[in-house]
């Protein structure tokens, strides 16, 4: 039984063996004139766009960014104790002078949105803006505020807000940089050009460390309606109150 159908078998394997081969170059052939029009069809095809997906482990963008309100210009008068020549003690200065000629765009230091924007006897044309986590910055001694400034308006870092003047107690054109945080003065010069990539980095401690020394301020000129009376010895004094400079 067994070898019978062994006998049997052969001629009918052969046939299998010849139509499977003849399937199979079939088949071949046919993939490989279809692969032959596809490769014939693809410069007729719009390339197709790409996008690298972004590496897992990208960093967050920092969390504060403070610029330079004048870039290019330098502090010339810093955050802490000073005396201006008027004066017979030493005031805390609570924030930098930043000289620079009249009419130069003032930018702000970091997004917000305007607080205030007015005059003030002390300070002049001024813009103030709040930021994020109770930061609040201020720029006065204004020339004039930029088109569109006033409260509710968002500023973008870097936005041109006002442009320099000598407004207010002055003694020249600069401007009077002031960041405060939950309403304390704190060292402008900790944040200026620098970001931080969160809050827990902010230098809040060392900012509003202000050194006992006071420093005698020197002045180009004297603030409108600030004279110093001649005293008996002929040395000036001024007892006048005077708002920040
Ligand atoms: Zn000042």
């Amino acid at each position: 039984m067994t070898s019978e159908t062994l006998a049997a078998k052969p001629p009918y394997g052969r046939v299998a063996f010849l139509t499977l081969v003849g399937v199979l170059a079939t088949v071949c052939a046919l993939n490989a004139s279809m692969a032959l029009s596809a490769f014939a069809d693809e410069p007729d095809r719009p390339p197709v766009e790409t996008v690298e997906a972004p590496p897992v482990d990208l960093p967050p963008p920092p969390a504060f960014i403070f610029d330079a309100p004048l870039p290019g210009q330098v502090v010339n008068s810093p955050f802490g104790l000073r005396q201006l020549p008027w004066e017979e003690n030493g005031r805390l200065h609570e924030g930098v002078d930043i000289a620079a000629p009249i009419g130069t765009p003032i930018r702000a230091a970091t997004d917000g949105v305007v607080l205030r924007a007015g005059k003030d006897g002390g300070y002049g044309r001024f813009v103030e803006i709040g930021h994020k986590d109770g930061f609040r910055t201020l720029y006065a001694h204004l020339g004039a505020t930029a088109r569109g400034v006033k409260p509710g308006m968002v500023a973008r870092r870097g936005q041109t807000i006002a442009y320099v003047g000598s407004s207010g107690r002055s003694t020249g054109a600069h401007l009077h940089f002031e960041i405060r945080r939950k309403g304390k003065p704190l060292n402008p010069s900790y944040f200026l050009g620098q970001a931080f990539a969160e809050a827990d980095d902010l230098p809040l401690r060392a900012a509003a460390r202000v050194p006992r020394k006071v420093r005698m301020a020197q002045v180009s000129a004297w603030p409108e309606g600030v004279k110093p009376p001649k005293t008996k010895s002929g040395r000036a004094r001024m007892r006048a109150s005077v708002a920040d400079s």
